[in-house]
């Protein structure tokens, strides 16, 4: 009888894989694609930001689905831990802003060849286009494993590392979810997140393809301001992306009802005062134009007329007609954009899963199901998640770190 199962040739199972072969135990990853790694080598758009360089307190700080849990995994491999892990297998790694990670090549193929070389090194079986369909227990142990293809293949210790629902064609589909469930584990609400956002205005159709620099949002709900960023966004044919909106739709799954906006402020960088100074020298500039003829200098083209149908001004009133109180209202629509949050684009477009297997019924210092013995669980099928920055694949390293340390093989038995 084999030692280890893995299930899931993700970054999560990889480390298991690899650490419980490391220890002497006899392992088999089950991966159901033909390659390894098949999500890896989209990350991070192709270069793989493959963790971020801040300590643990950073680390549980930008980490809002159940951080308690990772205390564990974290201390047992942190980023330095990992980043030393990537180097000791050969891949050279750089810190870029905001302490991300990346390989120097900026080649995700280089962590996901590292990776195979690690199982390679640690003697673990890796069987492709393997499926499995089913985990096969005796009442509240785990004895092995059923493949799609009908195969039972017994094993000590299961270790379920088959991620999230996101990108369902990287091969993530939600099978953990199912296993868990079936030999009674709980499934938090699952959402999709860091997904684009749909909006209800129809101006933002106008503005498809617009992409803004150096803005800041502000995520409301029920009025209250639930977050806050700065940085990148675009506008799609659907609602927003980039960056910021990525991130600020952690806040808003699950609230869609209570009708979330998000408030773009053009212009951080000034006040109303001073955007009102800016304004009024360019309408000083452009003092006998029509107002649709004075924001050039401001503003994207795409914006302008956006932003004059918000502001109530006529298009066509001359500048040097228009009223302080006027002014206030352009101001106010400059510095308040505001769309309206109605939905995520859904999983073919997520970053992670927000939700999984509940972490009450996981024992933290070692991955193992509290309800079922020998079955553990690593990565994104737990119910953690993380903003973008390099935090989610460090959860799946650190999870599949400790799984691999703690999983026991046969022989463990007679201890
Ligand atoms: P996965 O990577 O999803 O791997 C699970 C594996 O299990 C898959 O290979 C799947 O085929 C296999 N599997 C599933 N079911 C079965 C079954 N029944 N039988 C056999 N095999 C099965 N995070 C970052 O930190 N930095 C980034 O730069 C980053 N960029 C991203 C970009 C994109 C476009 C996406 C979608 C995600 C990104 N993420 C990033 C998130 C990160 O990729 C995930 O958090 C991480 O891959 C989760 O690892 P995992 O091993 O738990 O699951």
């Amino acid at each position: 009888m084999i030692d280890v199962i893995v299930i899931g040739g993700g970054p999560a199972g990889m480390m298991a894989a690899g650490t419980a072969g490391e220890k002497g135990l006899s392992v088999t990853l089950l991966e159901r694609n033909n390659k390894l790694g098949k999500k890896l080598y989209i990350t991070g758009k192709g270069r793989c930001n493959v963790t971020n360089a801040a300590d643990i307190e950073e680390h549980l700080k930008n980490t809002p689905g159940n951080p308690y849990f990772m205390y564990s995994s974290l201390y047992a491999m942190d980023s330095l831990g990992l980043i030393d892990f990537f180097e000791n297998l050969g891949v050279k790694l750089k810190v870029e802003r905001g302490e991300r990670v990346f390989p120097v090549s900026e080649k995700a193929s280089d962590i996901v060849r590292a990776l195979a070389r690690y199982l390679e090194k640690n003697n673990v079986d890796v069987r492709l286009n393997t499926g499995v369909s089913e985990i096969v227990c005796d009442e509240n142990k785990v004895i092995g494993v059923a493949t799609d293809d009908g195969e039972i293949i017994k094993a000590h210790s299961v270790v379920v590392a088959t991620g999230g629902l996101s990108y369902p064609m990287t091969g993530s589909t939600g099978d953990g979810y199912k296993f868990a469930k079936n030999v009674g584990h709980k499934i938090t609400k699952l959402y999709p997140s860091i997904v684009p956002l749909k909006t209800s205005e129809s101006w933002v159709l106008e503005l498809q393809g617009l992409s803004l620099k150096n803005i800041a949002i502000d995520l409301k709900i029920n009025n209250k301001s639930e977050y806050k960023d700065f940085g990148e966004m675009i506008f799609t044919h659907f609602g927003i992306s980039g960056p910021v909106a990525l991130s600020a739709s952690r806040y808003a799954i699950g609230k869609f009802h209570l009708r979330p906006t998000l408030s773009i402020d053009l212009k951080p960088a000034l006040d109303e005062k001073e955007l009102d100074k800016r304004i009024l020298r360019d309408f000083q500039k452009y003092i006998n134009k029509d107002f649709r003829n004075s924001l050039d200098d401001l503003l994207p083209q795409k914006l302008i007329p956006v932003i004059i149908d918000l502001s109530g001004i006529d298009p066509y009133t001359k500048v040097h007609e228009i009223k302080k109180e006027d002014r206030k209202k352009l101001v106010d629509a400059i510095k308040n954009l505001t769309v309206t949050l109605t939905d995520t684009t859904g999983y073919n477009e997520a970053v992670i899963t927000s939700g999984g297997v509940s972490v009450n019924e996981i024992d933290s210092s070692t991955m193992e199901s509290k309800l079922v013995s020998g079955l553990y669980f690593a990565g994104e099928v737990l119910d953690v998640d993380a903003y973008t920055g390099g935090f989610n694949l460090q959860i799946a390293f650190s999870t599949g770190f400790l799984a691999g340390e703690k999983v026991m093989g046969c022989s463990d038995d007679s201890n």
